[in-house]
C-alpha cells in the first residue's frame, strides 16, 4: 500500500471516529448524509482521481479503492455522494465536453449535487439496450418523455442520470444517448415504490415533454450504449459488491458472538475476503491503466454477491445471542440481499456477461 493509500485510509478513519452516526450495513446504497458528504468532500476525499482543476486529488483508482473501503468497513453514510462521486463524474471527464465537466464536477467533488440514475424502464432491465424514453431535438435543446423505474434517491437527487432513444436504429444497441436532466425540471413527476419492509428507496421517474438543455448531453449522440457499458464498469466493479455485509460481521466478531462453528467458518470466509479485496483492487488497476474492466467488474460483482449472502447465513444462527444494534445490522443486510443480486444488473446477466467475455 502506498504512503496515499495510508494517508487515505487515517483521514477518513479520523472523519468517521468524529461524526456522529450509527453504521449500517448497505450503507452506499441506504445511509444518507448530505452533511457527511460534504465534509468527505471538504476534506479532500471525494473524487481522488479527479483533475484538481475540478476539485480532485489527481490519485488514483487504487487510492479511490482506500477511501471507499475504509467508509463501507465503517458503515458510514455515504449514500448521499455515492452515484454522483463514482460514476456521474469519472463518465463526464471520460466523455463530457469541457464545458459539462467545469459546470458538474466541482459540485459533484463537494457533494452539493446528488445524483439518481435513470437507465431502467419498465421493459428495459436487463435488456437496457430496450430502452424507451425519448428525446427529441427543440432547437439547440431536447425535449424528453418517458418512464424510468426503480431510479433510487431520485426523490433526493438533485439531478438524474438518463438514458435515453434520440433515433430508431435496426441495431437496439445505437440510437441512444445519454443526458443529464435537472429533477425540478417542469414535467418530471416522482413516485415512491416501496420495498418489502415499507422503507423508500427507489422511485418510478415519469418525464412529460421535460426540457433537457443542448449543453447536457454526455458525450456523443448516440454514443450511449458504449458509454453506459464504461459506466458500468465503476457501478459493478467496486469494494460496496462486497463489503455491504461487513458492519454485521465485524459487529458479531466484536460482540464475541461467534462460537466454534462460525469461528471455523469465519476462516473461510475471511479467506474468500482477501481474494475479493485482490480481485476488486485489480478493477481498480484496470481503470488507472485506461481499460474498461467490465468482464472483471462483473466478476466481482458475481461474486461479492454470493460472499455478503454467506456472511448473513454464517451470522443468522448467532443472532438469538445479539443484542438490538446486531439485530438492526442483520435485518438491514437480510432487506437489502435480494435486491442486492438485481441492482447493477442481476446474477445470471452477470454471468452471461462473463460467459461472453464481453469488453
Ligand atoms: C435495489 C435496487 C436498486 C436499483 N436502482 C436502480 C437505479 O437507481 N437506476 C436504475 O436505472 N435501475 C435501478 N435498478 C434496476 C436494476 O438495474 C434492474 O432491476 C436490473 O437491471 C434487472 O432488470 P429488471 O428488474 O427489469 O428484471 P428483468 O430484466 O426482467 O430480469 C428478471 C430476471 O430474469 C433473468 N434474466 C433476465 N435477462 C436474462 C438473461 N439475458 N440471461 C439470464 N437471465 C436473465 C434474471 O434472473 C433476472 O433477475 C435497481 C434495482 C434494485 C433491485
Amino acid at each position: 500500500m502506498t504512503d496515499t493509500c495510508q494517508d487515505l485510509r487515517r483521514r477518513v478513519r479520523d472523519l468517521v471516529a468524529e461524526w456522529d452516526f450509527t453504521p449500517r450495513c448497505d450503507s452506499w446504497a441506504s445511509g444518507y448524509d448530505p452533511d457527511f458528504s460534504q465534509e468527505l468532500g471538504r476534506r479532500g476525499l471525494l473524487a481522488v482521481t479527479w483533475p484538481k482543476e475540478f476539485g480532485g486529488a489527481e490519485g488514483t483508482n487504487v487510492d479511490r479503492f482506500a477511501v471507499s473501503e475504509e467508509l463501507l468497513r465503517a458503515g458510514a453514510p455515504v449514500a448521499a455522494h455515492w452515484v454522483g462521486e463514482r460514476q456521474i463524474g469519472p463518465s463526464l471527464l471520460r466523455h463530457g465536453t469541457r464545458e459539462l465537466q467545469e459546470e458538474f464536477c466541482p459540485p459533484l467533488a463537494r457533494a452539493e449535487y446528488r445524483f439518481a440514475l435513470g437507465m431502467s424502464e419498465p421493459d428495459a432491465g436487463s435488456d437496457l439496450a430496450a430502452v424507451r424514453t425519448k428525446a427529441v431535438r427543440d432547437g439547440d435543446s431536447w425535449r424528453v418523455t418517458g418512464r424510468k423505474i426503480w431510479t433510487s434517491g431520485a426523490h433526493r437527487a438533485t439531478h438524474l442520470y438518463l438514458l435515453a432513444r434520440t433515433s430508431q436504429e435496426e441495431d437496439k444497441h445505437a440510437g441512444l444517448t445519454e443526458f443529464i436532466v435537472s429533477m425540478d425540471s417542469p414535467g418530471i413527476t416522482v413516485s415512491p415504490i416501496l420495498d418489502l419492509r415499507g422503507e423508500h428507496h427507489f422511485n418510478e421517474v415519469v418525464l412529460e415533454d421535460v426540457h433537457v438543455p443542448g449543453r447536457w448531453v454526455i458525450g456523443d449522440i448516440g454514443a450511449g450504449w458504449p458509454q453506459v457499458v464504461g459506466q458500468l464498469s465503476f457501478e459493478r466493479g467496486g469494494p460496496e459488491r462486497f463489503l455491504s455485509t461487513y458492519p454485521l460481521l465485524t459487529a458479531v466478531l466484536r460482540a464475541n458472538l461467534a462460537d466454534d462453528t462460525a469461528r471455523r467458518e469465519l476462516r473461510a470466509l475471511a479467506g474468500r475476503l482477501q481474494v475479493l479485496r485482490r480481485w476488486t483492487l485489480e478493477n481498480a488497476r484496470a481503470m488507472d491503466a485506461g481499460h474498461t474492466p467490465s468482464t472483471h467488474a462483473a466478476m466481482s460483482k458475481y461474486l461479492g454477491n454470493k460472499f455478503e449472502r454467506d456472511v448473513i447465513a454464517w451470522a443468522r444462527p448467532l443472532m438469538p445471542r445479539a443484542d438490538r444494534s446486531i439485530r438492526a445490522l442483520y435485518d438491514q443486510a437480510v432487506a437489502a440481499s435480494p435486491a442486492s443480486g438485481i441492482r447493477g444488473g442481476a446474477a445470471q446477466v452477470m454471468l452471461s456477461v462473463i460467459a461472453k467475455g464481453k469488453k
